[in-house]
This record gives C-alpha cells, structure tokens and sequence, in this order.
C-alpha cells in the first residue's frame, strides 16, 4: 500500500478522540508531503536538529511534535514553533522550556515522559518523580508551560500482556492525578506494533511511524 493508503487506513480505525500523530523521523520531506497532501497535519520528530530542518522547509501550517529525549541546551531551538513536547522528564528541563517560551511571548504544551517498560534503554519519570514534581513550588511557579497530559512507552516485548499491564498503569495514574490537574487531557501512548491496544486502555494519541512510512530510511534510536 501506499503511504497515503496506509495513512487513511489508520485514522478510519482510530476512534473519536483519538489524534494520530504521523512519526516522521528520518524520513525525507518528499514522503511527508504525501501525508500532507492527504490532508495531514501532525508530525512527531524525535530528534532537535532534523526537526528544525523539516520545520524551514515544508509548510507552516503543519504542527510538530518533539517525542524524543530532549536535552535542555537545544530547547531554543525548537520553542518558536513546536506545539507539543511529548518527552519532558525532569523539572530543570521544565524551567528551560519555560524560560525559552517566555523568550518566544509563548505558553509550550508539554506532556510528562513517564517510565512504565521494564527496559533500561527509556527515559522518563517514575510515578512518584512525575507527582513530586507536579507538587513542587518550583513547577508552580512556570507560567510559560502548560502540562496537558502523560506520555509512556511500553516495553518492546511481543508479550502483549506485559505491554498492555503497563498501558494499563500508566492510564490508571493519568485518571489519578487528572482531578487536581484541569489542563490534563492527553494521554500519549502506542505507536506502530501497539496502538490498537493502547487505544483499547485509553490512549488519546498514538505515535505511528513506519506503520505509515514503511522502515525507516536510517537506523534511528
Ligand atoms: C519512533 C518513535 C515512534 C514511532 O515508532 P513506530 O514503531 O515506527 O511506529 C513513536 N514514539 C517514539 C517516542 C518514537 O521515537
């Protein structure tokens, strides 16, 4: 199929509520354009620098997803224009975030990255670190960020019912901590071999890249 075939065979399966974000890395600006020429508009990178590269190039209204590991010296980079920062793990990174976005005259939607696979590889936050730093004055303090949701990795493991025990975790801290946490409405998880199932334990936006793409042009992390 084609990528534009494959792109319209995901979103006629994903519920109401649920948004796609098309994942784009390492992939070059002719093949986004498919996508976007069949009317899609959410793009995820994983990486600052191919990220701004795309984002000079190809056309503006598109909205770009940071979903990769973020270090705080590269924030400047992407604050004018990013629209949602899936990977945030750590209260220092926040305060740069915030400090770029005030620069910029600017509130950053940012997603708390948290640690659910059983993989010593993924960053994020335990449960407790994500809560402490909710909690903290120094969070309070942020007038430039807006939490808006969580955002998990399951393990990369064909044992589905490890996979989804751990969807199943993190939705469940999502519902703990929503009540006291207006801004939270998106929860960010699945991607190519698990969406389906993440969108089955109360995902609200799936990552999808080579599902869409087909294998990626280069290895990428
Ligand atoms: C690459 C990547 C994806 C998409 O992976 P696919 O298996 O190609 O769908 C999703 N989320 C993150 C954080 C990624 O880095």
């Amino acid at each position: 199929m084609s990528i534009k075939e494959n792109l319209l065979h995901i979103k006629s399966s994903l519920p109401a509520g649920v948004t796609l974000i098309a994942v784009t890395k390492t992939h070059p600006a002719e093949k986004l354009m498919e996508v976007y020429n069949a009317g899609h508009r959410i793009f995820g990178e994983n990486k600052v620098q191919e990220m701004c590269d795309k984002y000079e190039t190809l056309p503006k209204d598109i909205e770009w997803h940071l979903i990769g590991h973020l270090q705080s010296n590269k924030v400047k980079y992407i604050a004018p224009f990013v629209s949602l920062i899936h990977s945030v793990d750590s209260l220092r990174l926040l305060q740069e975030i915030n400090r770029q976005a005030l620069k910029n005259g600017r509130v950053i939607d940012c997603l708390l990255q948290i640690y659910i696979a059983d993989e010593e590889t993924k960053f994020g936050l335990s449960f407790e670190e994500a809560e402490q730093l909710l909690a903290s004055d120094a969070f309070k303090q942020l007038q430039n960020i807006q939490i808006t949701g969580l955002m998990g990795m399951a393990t990369n493991t064909d044992d589905k019912d490890q996979v989804r025990k751990e969807f199943r975790s993190l939705r469940s801290f999502f519902s703990q901590l929503r009540p006291a946490h207006p801004s939270f409405s998106i929860l960010s998880m699945g991607m190519s071999s698990d969406y389906l199932m993440a969108i089955e334990e109360g995902s609200t936006m799936v990552r999808v890249g080579s599902s869409i793409f087909g294998n990626r042009e280069y290895p990428a992390k």
